[in-house]
């Protein structure tokens, strides 16, 4: 079968471990308002099969050292979670490692639950904290979400949480603390880290003439998103 893929980055350091090899796959279920890769929400773009991706990885493999990798993100690339289930097999061939950067929103299908017990790491965005702030800035549920948690934790995954931070909407220590109960407990998550909001995606819902609900939004100040990168630290130190 063929995978769809927006875009690749070679050489990036920032989701997951070490020198990754970023592929971002194409479609999303979810349309948060923060988004800032519109661009990825639909279906379509670059083909290529499971050994066509894995032989154009594989250059980059001995930059990987012992703890890089690839990480498969989006759009969200558990929407096709079985191109990236037969791909598994070619990357274990390879002796490459790959990360899943995940909303969570999908179905736990037998493929699914096989690219996450596979993967290195699973990197989970916790987009908001309930039902109803989920509903309200990504057009879908929490539960979801939650499932795949809870799976996480059940096969005891190494799991990295991250939020993303936006102004007006999640930016005080009372809501993100919010985020910490759901979080609570849940022994597989080894980091939760904080993105602050930022508008580089703009330019993009202009290009593609559609509607941003952020547009009036400036971008997280880097000292608050400190503080309260600090402020969750020491609350997930507490016993
Ligand atoms: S899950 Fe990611 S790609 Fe999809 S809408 Fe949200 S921010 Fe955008």
């Amino acid at each position: 079968m063929k995978g769809y893929f927006h875009s690749f980055e070679s050489l990036a350091t920032l989701d997951g471990e070490g020198i990754r090899y970023g592929v971002f796959m194409q479609g999303c279920p979810l349309r948060c308002v923060y988004c800032h890769n519109p661009d990825t929400w639909e279906k379509g773009g670059t083909e290529f099969s499971p050994e066509e991706l894995v032989k154009k990885i594989s250059r980059y493999k001995p930059y990987f050292g012992k703890d890089g990798g690839i990480t498969f993100s989006g759009g969200e690339p558990l929407l096709q979670a079985e191109f990236i289930g037969e791909t598994v097999p070619y990357l274990k061939d390879a002796e490459i490692n790959y990360a899943i950067d995940t909303s969570g929103e999908v179905h736990l299908s037998d493929d699914v639950k096989y690219v996450l017990q596979n993967a290195q790491l699973v990197i989970l965005d916790l987009k908001f904290w309930d039902d109803e702030s989920y509903k309200k800035y990504t057009g879908m549920g929490i539960s979801k979400v939650i499932d795949t948690l809870e799976f996480l934790v059940k096969i005891k995954k190494r799991t990295w949480v991250r939020t993303v931070v936006v102004p007006g909407i999640n930016d005080s220590e009372d809501i993100i603390r919010n985020y910490i109960e759901v979080l609570k407990n849940k022994r597989c998550v080894e980091k939760y880290e904080l993105l602050g909001f930022h508008t580089m995606g703009f330019l993009k819902y202009e290009n593609m003439e559609i509607k941003n609900p952020m547009k009036d939004t400036k971008p997280l100040k880097k000292e608050h998103l400190k503080e309260l990168q600090e402020f969750v630290d020491n609350e997930l130190k507490k016993p």
